[in-house]
Protein backbone atom coordinates (compact mmCIF):
# COMPACT_ATOMS: atom_id res chain seq x y z
CA UNK A 1 0.00 0.00 0.00
CA UNK A 2 1.53 3.13 -0.53
CA UNK A 3 2.11 5.79 1.95
CA UNK A 4 -0.80 8.01 0.12
CA UNK A 5 -3.18 5.48 0.06
CA UNK A 6 -2.73 4.70 3.57
CA UNK A 7 -2.88 8.15 4.60
CA UNK A 8 -6.29 8.03 3.02
CA UNK A 9 -7.87 4.98 4.86
CA UNK A 10 -6.71 6.43 7.75
CA UNK A 11 -7.84 9.20 7.41
CA UNK A 12 -11.33 7.97 6.52
CA UNK A 13 -11.71 5.23 9.12
CA UNK A 14 -10.56 8.41 11.84
CA UNK A 15 -11.81 6.96 15.01
CA UNK A 16 -11.18 10.10 17.02
CA UNK A 17 -14.57 11.20 18.75
CA UNK A 18 -15.34 14.67 20.63
CA UNK A 19 -17.14 15.01 23.23
CA UNK A 20 -17.62 11.13 23.63
CA UNK A 21 -16.26 8.15 24.48
CA UNK A 22 -12.95 7.49 23.18
CA UNK A 23 -12.61 4.79 20.48
CA UNK A 24 -9.02 3.09 19.85
CA UNK A 25 -8.36 2.19 16.34
CA UNK A 26 -5.14 0.07 15.45
CA UNK A 27 -3.12 1.14 12.10
CA UNK A 28 -1.16 -0.66 9.99
CA UNK A 29 1.65 1.44 8.54
CA UNK A 30 3.49 -0.17 5.45
CA UNK A 31 7.01 -0.97 6.37
CA UNK A 32 8.48 -2.10 9.81
CA UNK A 33 6.77 -0.30 12.10
CA UNK A 34 3.07 -0.44 13.15
CA UNK A 35 0.92 2.43 14.41
CA UNK A 36 -1.57 3.27 16.16
CA UNK A 37 -3.78 5.99 15.26
CA UNK A 38 -4.47 8.63 17.69
CA UNK A 39 -8.27 9.22 19.21
CA UNK A 40 -8.76 12.23 20.67
CA UNK A 41 -11.45 13.44 23.08
CA UNK A 42 -12.65 16.78 24.57
CA UNK A 43 -14.59 17.89 27.29
CA UNK A 44 -15.27 21.39 28.53
CA UNK A 45 -15.39 21.52 32.74
CA UNK A 46 -16.44 24.28 35.21
CA UNK A 47 -13.48 25.50 37.02
CA UNK A 48 -14.89 27.49 40.14
CA UNK A 49 -13.30 30.38 41.54
CA UNK A 50 -12.12 30.80 44.98
CA UNK A 51 -13.07 34.57 44.96
CA UNK A 52 -14.92 36.93 42.06
CA UNK A 53 -11.95 36.87 39.53
CA UNK A 54 -12.06 40.98 38.99
CA UNK A 55 -9.67 42.90 36.64
CA UNK A 56 -10.09 45.49 34.09
CA UNK A 57 -11.55 43.31 31.31
CA UNK A 58 -14.06 41.09 33.38
CA UNK A 59 -15.60 39.87 36.75
CA UNK A 60 -16.45 36.64 37.03
CA UNK A 61 -16.95 33.35 39.62
CA UNK A 62 -15.72 30.61 37.17
CA UNK A 63 -14.58 29.60 33.66
CA UNK A 64 -15.25 26.96 31.42
CA UNK A 65 -11.78 25.78 29.84
CA UNK A 66 -11.32 22.66 27.29
CA UNK A 67 -10.01 19.44 28.25
CA UNK A 68 -8.56 17.07 26.04
CA UNK A 69 -7.15 13.19 26.19
CA UNK A 70 -4.96 12.69 23.25
CA UNK A 71 -4.96 8.27 23.52
CA UNK A 72 -2.82 6.41 21.54
CA UNK A 73 -1.90 2.85 22.24
CA UNK A 74 -1.83 2.37 25.64
CA UNK A 75 -0.45 5.44 26.59
CA UNK A 76 -2.76 9.01 26.52
CA UNK A 77 -1.81 12.71 26.69
CA UNK A 78 -3.73 15.45 28.22
CA UNK A 79 -3.83 18.62 27.59
CA UNK A 80 -6.05 22.27 27.91
CA UNK A 81 -7.28 25.11 26.92
CA UNK A 82 -8.05 28.36 28.56
CA UNK A 83 -10.14 30.87 26.12
CA UNK A 84 -10.83 34.38 27.27
CA UNK A 85 -13.21 36.64 25.55
CA UNK A 86 -9.96 39.41 25.38
CA UNK A 87 -9.06 36.93 22.11
CA UNK A 88 -12.58 36.37 21.18
CA UNK A 89 -12.05 32.77 21.98
CA UNK A 90 -14.66 30.34 24.29
CA UNK A 91 -15.04 27.00 25.44
CA UNK A 92 -17.25 25.82 22.48
CA UNK A 93 -15.58 27.91 19.54
CA UNK A 94 -12.37 25.98 20.91
CA UNK A 95 -14.01 22.90 21.14
CA UNK A 96 -15.72 23.27 17.39
CA UNK A 97 -11.82 24.25 16.29
CA UNK A 98 -10.36 21.01 17.39
CA UNK A 99 -13.49 19.47 15.73
CA UNK A 100 -12.27 20.73 12.54
CA UNK A 101 -8.91 18.77 12.42
CA UNK A 102 -10.18 15.54 13.80
CA UNK A 103 -9.58 13.35 11.01
CA UNK A 104 -5.79 15.34 10.50
CA UNK A 105 -4.94 14.57 14.23
CA UNK A 106 -6.35 10.71 13.66
CA UNK A 107 -4.05 10.41 10.12
CA UNK A 108 -0.86 11.96 11.85
CA UNK A 109 2.20 10.04 13.60
CA UNK A 110 1.74 11.87 17.31
CA UNK A 111 5.64 11.59 17.45
CA UNK A 112 5.57 14.35 14.15
CA UNK A 113 3.91 16.83 16.62
CA UNK A 114 6.15 19.54 15.25
CA UNK A 115 4.65 19.03 11.25
CA UNK A 116 1.30 18.48 13.08
CA UNK A 117 0.93 21.52 14.77
CA UNK A 118 2.20 23.38 11.93
CA UNK A 119 -0.39 21.86 9.45
CA UNK A 120 -3.12 22.80 12.88
CA UNK A 121 -1.76 26.52 12.76
CA UNK A 122 -1.84 26.72 8.93
CA UNK A 123 -5.63 24.93 8.51
CA UNK A 124 -7.13 27.22 12.20
CA UNK A 125 -7.07 30.94 12.31
CA UNK A 126 -7.37 32.24 16.17
CA UNK A 127 -8.57 29.44 18.67
CA UNK A 128 -4.93 29.41 19.99
CA UNK A 129 -6.08 27.95 23.23
CA UNK A 130 -7.58 24.97 21.36
CA UNK A 131 -3.65 25.01 19.64
CA UNK A 132 -2.44 24.85 22.65
CA UNK A 133 -4.77 21.98 24.27
CA UNK A 134 -3.58 19.44 21.84
CA UNK A 135 -0.16 20.88 21.70
CA UNK A 136 0.20 20.12 25.06
CA UNK A 137 -1.34 16.74 24.75
CA UNK A 138 1.21 15.58 22.59
CA UNK A 139 4.15 17.01 24.52
CA UNK A 140 2.77 15.17 27.80
CA UNK A 141 2.23 12.30 25.34
CA UNK A 142 5.87 12.17 24.15
CA UNK A 143 7.18 12.60 27.54
CA UNK A 144 4.93 9.69 28.33
CA UNK A 145 6.47 7.76 25.68
CA UNK A 146 10.33 8.42 26.27
CA UNK A 147 9.14 8.01 30.15
CA UNK A 148 10.57 11.46 30.87
CA UNK A 149 9.60 14.93 32.09
CA UNK A 150 9.09 17.20 30.13
CA UNK A 151 11.68 19.61 31.37
CA UNK A 152 14.13 16.83 30.42
CA UNK A 153 13.07 16.66 27.31
CA UNK A 154 13.85 20.27 26.82
CA UNK A 155 16.69 20.00 28.64
CA UNK A 156 16.31 21.93 31.89
CA UNK A 157 17.25 22.16 35.80
CA UNK A 158 14.22 21.40 37.71
CA UNK A 159 15.81 23.45 40.45
CA UNK A 160 16.05 26.67 37.71
CA UNK A 161 12.45 27.28 38.34
CA UNK A 162 11.85 30.80 39.48
CA UNK A 163 9.09 31.96 42.43
CA UNK A 164 6.13 32.54 41.07
CA UNK A 165 3.77 35.49 41.93
CA UNK A 166 0.12 35.16 43.82
CA UNK A 167 -2.00 37.24 41.96
CA UNK A 168 -4.67 39.35 44.12
CA UNK A 169 -7.36 40.72 41.84
CA UNK A 170 -9.51 43.95 42.18
CA UNK A 171 -11.45 44.03 45.07
CA UNK A 172 -12.90 45.62 48.35
CA UNK A 173 -10.17 46.81 50.74
CA UNK A 174 -11.51 44.61 53.16
CA UNK A 175 -11.23 42.11 50.84
CA UNK A 176 -7.87 42.99 49.23
CA UNK A 177 -6.49 42.60 53.02
CA UNK A 178 -8.15 39.00 53.48
CA UNK A 179 -6.22 38.13 49.87
CA UNK A 180 -3.04 39.50 51.17
CA UNK A 181 -3.22 37.33 54.00
CA UNK A 182 -4.06 34.11 52.77
CA UNK A 183 -0.80 34.64 49.97
CA UNK A 184 0.91 34.48 53.35
CA UNK A 185 3.49 32.07 51.75
CA UNK A 186 4.16 33.70 48.59
CA UNK A 187 7.11 36.03 48.88
CA UNK A 188 5.92 38.17 45.57
CA UNK A 189 2.72 39.40 45.24
CA UNK A 190 1.00 40.36 41.72
CA UNK A 191 -1.54 43.40 42.02
CA UNK A 192 -4.41 43.90 39.53
CA UNK A 193 -4.90 47.37 39.34
CA UNK A 194 -5.74 50.00 35.89
CA UNK A 195 -8.61 51.92 37.58
CA UNK A 196 -9.26 55.02 39.92
CA UNK A 197 -8.82 53.09 43.24
CA UNK A 198 -5.12 51.79 42.57
CA UNK A 199 -3.92 54.10 45.39
CA UNK A 200 -6.37 52.80 47.92
CA UNK A 201 -5.61 48.90 46.84
CA UNK A 202 -2.07 49.64 47.21
CA UNK A 203 -2.36 51.23 50.32
CA UNK A 204 -4.91 48.15 51.34
CA UNK A 205 -1.80 45.63 50.09
CA UNK A 206 0.60 47.49 52.15
CA UNK A 207 -1.10 47.73 55.51
CA UNK A 208 -0.31 43.89 55.24
CA UNK A 209 2.62 43.35 53.87
CA UNK A 210 6.05 45.09 52.72
CA UNK A 211 6.66 41.98 50.11
CA UNK A 212 8.18 43.06 46.88
CA UNK A 213 4.99 43.56 44.96
CA UNK A 214 4.35 43.30 40.82
CA UNK A 215 1.85 45.09 39.45
CA UNK A 216 -0.63 44.44 36.66
CA UNK A 217 -2.63 47.48 34.98
CA UNK A 218 -4.30 45.11 31.99
CA UNK A 219 -4.25 48.51 29.40
CA UNK A 220 -6.31 50.06 31.99
CA UNK A 221 -4.49 53.44 32.22
CA UNK A 222 -5.36 55.35 28.68
CA UNK A 223 -3.80 58.51 29.18
CA UNK A 224 0.03 58.55 28.82
CA UNK A 225 0.49 61.18 31.77
CA UNK A 226 -1.23 59.36 33.96
CA UNK A 227 0.52 56.14 33.21
CA UNK A 228 3.71 57.74 33.90
CA UNK A 229 2.32 59.48 37.14
CA UNK A 230 0.76 56.03 38.46
CA UNK A 231 4.16 54.35 37.15
CA UNK A 232 6.27 56.86 39.85
CA UNK A 233 4.23 56.82 42.72
CA UNK A 234 4.10 52.62 42.44
CA UNK A 235 8.44 52.78 42.32
CA UNK A 236 7.54 54.12 45.71
CA UNK A 237 5.54 51.08 47.01
CA UNK A 238 8.30 48.63 46.49
CA UNK A 239 6.76 47.48 43.01
CA UNK A 240 9.15 45.73 40.86
CA UNK A 241 7.68 46.06 37.37
CA UNK A 242 4.49 47.05 35.56
CA UNK A 243 2.42 44.59 33.22
CA UNK A 244 0.70 46.48 30.23
CA UNK A 245 0.66 49.92 31.57
CA UNK A 246 -1.60 50.98 28.30
CA UNK A 247 -4.02 49.43 25.94
CA UNK A 248 -1.74 46.81 23.53
CA UNK A 249 -2.25 49.47 20.31
CA UNK A 250 -0.57 52.03 22.05
CA UNK A 251 2.73 51.16 20.96
CA UNK A 252 4.30 55.07 20.97
CA UNK A 253 2.43 55.89 23.93
CA UNK A 254 4.19 52.93 25.80
CA UNK A 255 7.48 53.60 24.00
CA UNK A 256 7.15 57.46 25.91
CA UNK A 257 6.06 56.40 29.00
CA UNK A 258 8.58 53.86 29.38
CA UNK A 259 11.24 56.42 28.95
CA UNK A 260 9.53 58.67 31.34
CA UNK A 261 9.85 55.87 34.31
CA UNK A 262 12.36 53.57 35.77
CA UNK A 263 10.37 50.52 36.52
CA UNK A 264 10.67 47.85 34.03
CA UNK A 265 7.79 47.58 31.68
CA UNK A 266 6.33 44.34 30.81
CA UNK A 267 3.98 43.27 27.60
CA UNK A 268 1.55 40.80 27.94
CA UNK A 269 -1.68 41.89 25.65
CA UNK A 270 0.30 43.58 23.50
CA UNK A 271 2.88 40.14 23.16
CA UNK A 272 0.46 36.85 21.69
CA UNK A 273 2.98 35.26 18.82
CA UNK A 274 6.29 34.96 18.10
CA UNK A 275 6.02 37.54 15.29
CA UNK A 276 5.04 40.17 18.05
CA UNK A 277 8.04 40.17 19.97
CA UNK A 278 10.77 42.13 17.59
CA UNK A 279 8.46 45.42 17.10
CA UNK A 280 7.92 45.46 21.02
CA UNK A 281 11.62 46.01 21.91
CA UNK A 282 12.14 49.77 22.23
CA UNK A 283 8.39 50.02 24.21
CA UNK A 284 8.91 47.18 26.41
CA UNK A 285 11.55 45.69 28.49
CA UNK A 286 10.08 42.08 28.45
CA UNK A 287 7.37 40.02 27.30
CA UNK A 288 4.55 37.77 29.28
CA UNK A 289 3.69 34.91 27.47
CA UNK A 290 1.08 32.72 27.27
CA UNK A 291 0.65 29.17 26.30
CA UNK A 292 -3.36 30.50 25.61
CA UNK A 293 -2.11 33.57 23.69
CA UNK A 294 0.07 31.45 21.57
CA UNK A 295 -0.96 27.95 21.20
CA UNK A 296 1.17 25.82 23.37
CA UNK A 297 4.50 24.63 24.58
CA UNK A 298 6.22 24.48 21.23
CA UNK A 299 5.76 28.35 20.17
CA UNK A 300 6.28 29.27 24.15
CA UNK A 301 9.48 27.71 23.68
CA UNK A 302 10.46 29.81 20.68
CA UNK A 303 9.26 33.01 22.09
CA UNK A 304 11.32 32.64 25.36
CA UNK A 305 14.16 32.05 22.52
CA UNK A 306 13.12 35.06 20.54
CA UNK A 307 12.94 37.46 23.48
CA UNK A 308 15.97 36.45 25.35
CA UNK A 309 17.99 36.74 21.45
CA UNK A 310 16.51 40.60 21.67
CA UNK A 311 17.92 41.14 24.88
CA UNK A 312 14.13 41.41 26.80
CA UNK A 313 13.38 40.29 30.02
CA UNK A 314 11.04 36.80 30.27
CA UNK A 315 7.78 36.03 31.90
CA UNK A 316 5.93 33.02 31.88
CA UNK A 317 2.37 33.53 32.54
CA UNK A 318 -1.80 32.02 32.34
CA UNK A 319 -5.04 32.83 32.43
CA UNK A 320 -7.33 30.85 34.94
CA UNK A 321 -6.42 27.07 34.48
CA UNK A 322 -6.55 23.60 36.57
CA UNK A 323 -2.93 21.97 36.92
CA UNK A 324 -2.74 20.57 33.43
CA UNK A 325 -2.21 24.04 31.59
CA UNK A 326 -0.23 25.88 34.32
CA UNK A 327 2.14 22.34 35.15
CA UNK A 328 2.90 22.47 31.09
CA UNK A 329 4.27 26.46 31.08
CA UNK A 330 5.79 25.15 34.77
CA UNK A 331 7.87 22.87 32.76
CA UNK A 332 9.20 25.89 30.74
CA UNK A 333 9.73 28.13 33.78
CA UNK A 334 13.34 27.44 34.14
CA UNK A 335 14.06 29.33 31.04
CA UNK A 336 12.14 32.65 32.32
CA UNK A 337 12.93 35.19 34.51
CA UNK A 338 9.65 35.64 36.57
CA UNK A 339 7.23 33.36 36.40
CA UNK A 340 3.14 34.44 37.29
CA UNK A 341 1.73 30.61 37.68
CA UNK A 342 -0.96 30.47 40.10
CA UNK A 343 -4.12 30.31 37.86
CA UNK A 344 -4.80 26.34 39.49
CA UNK A 345 -4.12 27.96 43.11
CA UNK A 346 -7.35 30.53 42.13
CA UNK A 347 -9.79 27.97 41.70
CA UNK A 348 -11.42 25.53 44.19
CA UNK A 349 -11.73 22.43 42.24
CA UNK A 350 -8.78 21.39 40.33
CA UNK A 351 -9.64 18.15 38.83
CA UNK A 352 -5.66 17.74 38.63
CA UNK A 353 -2.56 17.82 40.62
CA UNK A 354 0.63 18.59 39.13
CA UNK A 355 3.18 21.23 39.87
CA UNK A 356 3.43 22.31 43.36
CA UNK A 357 4.79 25.88 45.08
CA UNK A 358 6.29 25.59 48.36
CA UNK A 359 7.43 29.30 49.62
CA UNK A 360 6.63 30.56 46.31
CA UNK A 361 8.98 28.68 44.31
CA UNK A 362 7.91 25.99 41.48
CA UNK A 363 8.19 22.36 42.39
CA UNK A 364 8.21 20.56 39.19
CA UNK A 365 6.46 16.89 39.18
CA UNK A 366 9.13 14.28 38.39
CA UNK A 367 6.27 11.67 36.71
CA UNK A 368 6.73 11.49 32.57
CA UNK A 369 5.70 13.80 30.27
CA UNK A 370 3.41 16.53 32.50
CA UNK A 371 3.52 14.53 35.46
CA UNK A 372 0.08 15.81 36.16
CA UNK A 373 -2.92 13.13 38.12
CA UNK A 374 -6.28 12.95 38.57
CA UNK A 375 -6.90 14.70 42.21
CA UNK A 376 -8.05 11.72 43.25
CA UNK A 377 -5.37 9.90 42.04
CA UNK A 378 -3.17 12.14 44.03
CA UNK A 379 -5.33 11.57 47.14
CA UNK A 380 -4.76 7.89 47.08
CA UNK A 381 -1.30 7.68 46.43
CA UNK A 382 -1.00 9.62 49.59
CA UNK A 383 -0.02 13.14 48.01
MG1 LIG B 1 -1.28 40.46 32.52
Amino acid sequence: MKRREWLRRTSSAAALTLGGGVTAMTQEKPGKKTTTAATLQTEVMRLKLRHTWTTVMSSSDYRENLFVRLRCGDVTGRGEGAPIVRYHENADSARRALESVSQLVAATDPWHFEKLMSEVFRRISGEYAAKAALDISLMDMAGRRLGVPLYRYFGLDPDDTPVTTYSIGIDTPEMTRQKVREAEQFPVLKIKVGLQSDEETIASVRSVTKKPLRVDANEGWKDKEEAVRKINWLETQGVEFVEQPMPASMLEETRWVRSKVHLPIIADEACLHPTDIPRLVNSYDGVNIKLMKCGGMLEAFRMIQIARSLGMKTMLGCMIESSIGVTAAAHLSPLVDYADLDGNLLIANDPFSGVRVEKGKLILPDGPGLGVMRAADAHVGGE
